[in-house]
């Protein structure tokens, strides 16, 4: 049997006649999976399972296997979305602007939207497939401006301010999203 939980995803249970007591293991599915005594009714499965929370996070390896699953498959459409797009897009802003860089790099880390390195390499987080366009072109222009400013000087800022004017709007905006997936 199945059951579906809140924190665990999907739980199996298995009704063993030769066990005593109640064992958590963790499926070769990566599932939760529990042995319990054969008469034990599901009902009572379930309160033992919620009593033993504490114990399963601390020592079970996989904590959420079905989230941790979903965010797999989450990374992976997003990378596909993002190849098919980011790089396209920041060569179209650097041939509109006439910047130059050496290569586009996709990301995925959990702290920042772009970055640009002083060996001209843009590197930009997949997890600007998940904003809206004006935001995700800001992060863009603001990457390429470093091109010329590798800094937040006022230099830089007018820089980027001639290809978005309201990049500050922007800027905060950007505040409301999480680059981590
Ligand atoms: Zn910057």
């Amino acid at each position: 049997m199945i059951i579906n939980d809140k924190e665990f995803g999907e739980v199996i249970i298995r009704k063993n006649p030769l066990s005593r007591g109640v064992k958590f293991s963790v499926s070769t599915s990566g599932r939760l999976q529990m042995s319990v005594p054969k008469y034990t009714s599901d009902f009572l499965a379930k309160r033992f399972l919620n009593s033993n929370r504490n114990a399963i996070r601390e020592q079970l390896p996989i904590k959420n296997p079905n989230e941790q699953r979903a965010r797999d498959y989450q990374k992976k459409v997003m990378m596909k979305k993002a190849k098919e797009y980011l790089p396209y897009r920041l060569e179209y802003f650097a041939n509109l602007y006439g910047y130059k860089y050496s290569k586009c790099r996709l990301t995925h880390a959990n702290t920042r939207w772009g970055s640009c390195s002083s060996n001209k390499t843009i590197s930009l987080n997949i997890g600007l497939m998940k904003v809206p366009e004006i935001l995700r072109d800001y992060v863009i222009l603001h990457e390429l401006a470093h091109l010329n400013h590798m800094d937040h000087s006022k230099a830089f800022w007018a820089e980027v301010g001639l290809h978005d004017k309201n990049y500050k709007i922007h800027e905060k905006k950007l505040k409301y999203f999480n680059p981590g997936i």
